[in-house]
């Protein structure tokens, strides 16, 4: 059922309110990372709870777990016992500002641009997910009627450094929470006014190589030729981890990789997106060939199958460098796995791989950090078509499903807690909205979109 018509008039009526409230928050620095002042972050959270309570959730409380950021909940059990509940989750903390000299307006005041943008940090990145859930439910309240759903509702404090105390607040809380559908506000659309339904995740692990092989730099004309070194090792390492044609050479790396059905390859190549526009997007230069000829198989290289890069490497700075035999050498390698990949028996490939063989002899040592799985749920069933209904409804288009390419640290403990709950995993970032970047930006007329579209979920899940 869609949401009544007073309840969505209540709603375009009142957008720049809406609006207000996501600049209020949006102004306090809510930075989660280490060495930024967490004062800030318990006052968004303050913030937080007092937008929930104006818009109609109850039992507001900031919850607190030893050496996290707060976390707020509130809930709006309305409906009865008899009704189904909703696990919503948005997160207040935002990332770093970055570079202030890359930031057209301050990053923490919020500005509206001709573009019809709202400029700002955490503007997309997740506090547009709060308002959402609040505007929603007080649109309901405020016209008069009540949703057919029980509303619980999570911000996190702690996202942007990898929800780590996620999983344990979950356990802790786990009768308070209970819900029949997760709702999480956190992910992309493909592109702007067009929703799309997030339905895989990649894993993420990362392995620093090291190598050794003399215990000082020495002058290169009085030592090279019989004397290995560290650089030319470590190249020859990170050379054989590709094939003449791009490939991973790891062997197995795509093992456990799941057959895509037919319906998942058509999906992928019908989404709206072609080549040329990738390689403009990401900015490859015009003499690099991708890896992959078509979009549906640039979607299933980004989603579904496991890449490897070089994100770090390190031997010696060219401004610092004389004729010297580098002494030591390292770099990162960043792997993400696909979905339905054993994230600890990848990391054992890996480590063994570089390891193996080192040339010339030299001292290698690897370690990596502890990998994340990725995941992945197939969108069948009542919950996923009441989603549809209500993004086709909100956005005026009919929704997409899309996998992501990244990691998200929070999904993995609310499956792990609420056992085979369907996940919806939906959110307000675009293209261009830089979300992580200097410049963070929200499509206003998305955000519109995006209140209706809670709205209509409320009752279509109901
Ligand atoms: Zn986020």
């Amino acid at each position: 059922m869609p949401a009544p018509k007073k309840t969505l008039e209540w709603l375009d009526s009142h957008l720049d309110a809406r609006v207000e409230e996501l600049i209020a928050l949006s102004r306090i620095p809510s930075v989660s990372a280490p060495g930024f002042p967490a004062a800030e972050v318990r006052r968004s959270a303050e913030a937080v709870a007092s937008l929930l309570s104006a818009s109609g959730f109850e039992q507001v409380e900031i919850l607190e777990l030893e050496g996290a950021h707060p976390y707020v909940v509130g809930e709006w059990l309305g409906a009865g016992p008899g009704a189904p509940t909703l696990l919503l989750y948005a997160h207040h903390d935002v990332q770093p500002p970055g570079r202030e000299a890359y930031w057209r307006t301050p990053a923490f005041e919020p500005t509206r641009g001709t573009d019809g943008r709202l400029y700002g940090r955490g503007v997309a990145d997740d506090k547009a997910g709060v308002v959402v859930f609040a505007g929603a439910l007080r649109a309901w309240l405020e016209s008069g009627v009540n949703p057919p759903v029980n509303l619980k509702l999570i911000v996190e404090g702690e996202e942007e450094i990898g929800s780590e105390h996620l999983a344990e607040f979950l356990r802790v809380h786990r009768e308070r929470l209970a819900a029949d559908v997760l709702v999480l506000s956190d992910t992309a659309n493909l592109e702007r006014g067009l929703p799309s339904l997030t339905t895989s995740l990649r894993g993420l692990l990362n392995i620093e190589v090291r190598v050794k092989a003399l215990d000082h730099p020495v002058h290169s004309g009085l030592w090279g030729g019989p004397t290995p070194d560290a650089a030319s090792a470590l190249a020859r390492i990170l050379g054989r981890l590709f094939d003449a044609e791009g490939e991973v050479a790891i062997p197995d790396f795509e093992r456990d990789v799941p057959k895509l059905s037919e319906k998942t390859r058509a999906n992928l190549a019908a989404l709206p997106l072609d080549v040329a526009d990738f390689r403009r997007d990401v900015g490859v230069v015009a003499s690099a060939s991708l890896v992959a000829e078509t979009t549906a198989e640039i979607f299933e290289r980004l989603w579904f199958r496991p890449s490897l890069a070089i994100v770090a490497i390190e031997g010696m700075p060219l401004a610092a460098a004389g004729n010297q035999l580098i002494a030591e050498a390292a770099a990162r390698v960043g792997i993400r796995m696909a979905p339905g990949q054993d994230p600890v028996a990848m990391r054992d490939r890996v480590l063994a791989f570089l390891e193996a063989d080192p040339p010339w002899g030299v001292c290698v040592e690897v370690e990596a950090e502890s990998p994340v799985g990725g995941w992945r749920i197939e969108p069948e069933g009542p919950a996923y078509e009441a989603a549809e209904r209500a993004l086709r409804a909100g956005y005026g288009r009919d929704p997409v499903y899309i996998g992501c390419g990244g990691s998200i640290p929070f999904v993995a403990p609310f499956a792990e807690v609420l056992g085979g709950v369907p996940a919806i995993l939906l959110g307000l970032e675009d293209p261009l909205c830089n979300a992580h970047g200097e410049n963070e930006s929200l499509d206003l007329d998305d955000f519109a979109k995006a209140l209706r579209a809670a709205a209509h979920l409320f009752s279509e899940l109901g």
